[in-house]
């Protein structure tokens, strides 16, 4: 057994709850390319709560919230400050939820924004940054702007890092982290630039393998840096040692020997890490997918109506989730190759 509560196909638990509050993003990054358009029917607050409440009844301990961007979404503090004041409720429903977490590109991420996100009970913040030299900054963001565009969006996300540690996200408690796309022939020559920025602020760098998730990135195998090549590229210029990856978690830990901190590899192609699972993903439009790589989602809007019961959304997740036996990546890496059309990440969340 590797849990308790409500187990899918291969024993997984249900842990962790993706709510993406949008679909649009200020961004068009080549690995990711949302097309600009929202989803129809977003879901409501009365909705986003009643998904949340439904999960955490079924054992999801933590939150994260996600887009597209997900600080364009106005809904997102009030979302938070509604939680927050349902989480303090003795034995209320949202009492197992322990940790919210967000993952921001981090441009419209002012002072003031990072400090009321803070007071509105977000615990940790992923910033996503994929370079620190404009030019590459600019091609792979879909910046038009060329080295100008990429110098402006690195220092909005720099000035974003500096907000958000000012505002109480302490990189050295795991609170504020940065996270990376590394990808052959456009960044792989930013991945000892970023380890050292990282240094520099005492942040945790995740170094993201690029994955063929949806289909308008045109995703190609050659395109992928293996996570035990960015290792030994980092280990050749700062010793490492091996923490390894905590259960049900996404990233493959290291430590730097001379005590610069912690990096992080998540290498869902090469080492494929379907094993412990715990994650369900929900849209802004209340679509619920059990992996990052299923061809279908499951529509959750018929429990989601005024005249639904909390019961019959408990029950209707809880039966999604024990028919789960997504274990794509491991299937890919055996080699059986994902079929038919899949979501796209800006949708789904990431
Ligand atoms: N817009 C926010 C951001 O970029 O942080 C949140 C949403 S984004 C979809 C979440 C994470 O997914 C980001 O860290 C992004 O770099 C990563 N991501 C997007 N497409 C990816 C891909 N094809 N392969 C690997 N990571 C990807
Ligand atoms: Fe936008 Fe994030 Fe996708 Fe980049 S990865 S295009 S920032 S949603």
């Amino acid at each position: 057994m590797k849990g308790t509560g409500y187990l899918d196909q291969h024993e997984r638990p249900l842990g962790v709850l993706r709510l993406s509050l949008t679909a649009r993003c200020n961004l068009c990054c080549n690995y990711c390319q949302p097309d600009g358009r929202e989803a129809e029917n977003l879901l409501s607050q009365t909705q986003q709560l009643a998904l949340i409440t439904a999960c955490c009844r079924l054992g999801c301990h933590t939150l994260r919230l996600t887009g597209g961007e997900p600080l364009l979404a106005p809904g997102l503090l009030p979302l938070l400050r509604a939680i927050q004041k349902r989480s303090h409720q003795q034995q209320g429903p949202l009492e197992p939820l322990r940790d919210i977490a967000l993952t921001s590109n981090g441009l419209l991420l002012t002072a003031q924004l990072a400090q009321e996100l803070r007071q509105a009970g977000l615990k940790r913040l992923t910033i996503s940054l994929d370079g620190t030299d404009p030019d590459t900054l600019a091609s792979i963001a879909g910046l038009r702007g060329g080295a100008s565009a990429g110098q402006i969006l690195l220092k909005k996300v720099l000035n974003a890092l500096e907000a958000a540690e000012a505002a109480g996200f302490d990189p050295k408690q795991g609170q504020l982290k940065l996270n990376s796309v590394i990808q052959r022939g456009r960044n792989e020559h930013q991945l000892l630039p970023l380890a050292a920025l990282a240094r520099d602020k005492g942040l945790e760098l995740r170094l993201i393998e690029y994955m063929d998730v949806g289909q308008r990135n045109g995703w190609r195998t050659d395109e992928v840096v293996p996570a035990a090549e960015m290792i030994s590229r980092l280990q050749q210029r700062w010793p490492l040692e091996p923490l390894g990856r905590p259960s049900s978690g996404t990233a493959s830990q290291w430590r730097y020997r001379d005590g610069g901190g912690d990096v992080g590899v998540i290498a869902s192609i090469t080492q494929p890490f379907c094993g412990d699972c715990n994650r369900l993903r929900i849209t802004a439009d209340g679509i619920a997918y059990t992996c990052l790589f299923s061809e279908k989602g499951t529509d959750l809007r018929p429990w989601l109506t005024p005249q639904s019961s909390a019961e019959a959304l408990a029950r209707a997740i809880a039966a999604l989730w024990t028919n789960r036996q997504d274990r794509s990546s491991e299937e890919r890496q055996q080699g059986s190759s994902l079929k038919g059309p899949r979501a796209e990440m800006a949708y789904l969340g990431g």
